[in-house]
């Protein structure tokens, strides 16, 4: 596989050291930009596989960054944002971010995801595209045939409706991403859907009652308070 190239958009240094230091240690190549004007101008120089993005950054903000790199490409946006500023998170992924960690997050984590975000985007026809025919997505027993259209939990058949197979599909395929309310009723209903987000939790609560141990303490999709939700394995 050739390297791959992730741009680090963050002004504290000692972060931006260590976010470095773990993701070359990973194999990755790592440019690192203290302002968001650098940051645009080595995403527009160096075409990066991925850009990690800090939110509150001297010249332009993470904010007005990652609109602007929307607006010119597909490449895959981490964001940091700060500790118990839901907004931020929901703004970020609003504004066409990927995913994001919470300030402090650890190291391991944020590898994990930039690992996770590199393997989704380099899917042949595009980061968004359906999956490749005949794929099984395997977690803990919950075993997802896309293309087949069946589920099965522990070895057993799990029946579903349609909308429920795509909803875990969708989750499944993105472990780890979170996914707000609109985003989802997007993907699974289209974007001319007049619809109310209580949609998407309803058939969230119906998937959990067929694929969590404990419906009422799930774990396996995750609810992230002022986001939306995760499929956490
Ligand atoms: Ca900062």
């Amino acid at each position: 596989m050739p390297e791959q190239t992730v741009l680090v958009v963050e002004d504290e240094e000692n972060i931006l050291e260590a976010i470095r230091y773990n993701l070359e240690h990973e194999g990755y190549r790592v440019l690192a930009a203290p302002d968001g004007e650098e940051g645009l101008t080595l995403t527009r120089q160096d075409n990066p596989d991925l850009v990690v993005l800090d939110i509150m950054l001297p010249q332009l903000d993470g904010f007005e960054l990652c609109r602007i790199l929307r607006r010119e490409s597909d490449v895959p946006i981490l964001m940091l944002t700060a500790k118990g500023e839901e907004i931020d998170r929901v703004v970020g992924l609003e504004l066409g971010a990927d995913d994001y960690v919470t300030k402090p997050f650890s190291m391991r984590e944020l590898v994990v995801r930039v690992r996770n975000l590199l393997r989704r985007s380099r899917t042949p026809a595009g980061r968004d595209s359906p999956p490749a025919p005949s794929s099984v997505l395997s977690v803990n027993g919950l075993e997802v045939d896309v293309d087949g259209h069946s589920a099965r939990l522990d070895g057993q058949p799990l029946p579903m409706k349609p909308r429920e197979f795509s909803l875990l599909a969708l989750l499944m395929e993105n472990m780890g991403r979170a996914f707000t309310r609109e985003q989802i009723l997007e993907r699974l209903w289209g974007y001319d859907y007049i619809g109310d987000a209580r949609t998407v939790d309803v058939h969230v609560r119906w998937l959990r009652e067929k694929i969590e141990p404990v419906p009422g303490r799930p774990r396996r999709i995750v609810t992230i308070r002022g986001v939306g939700y995760r499929f956490d394995g």
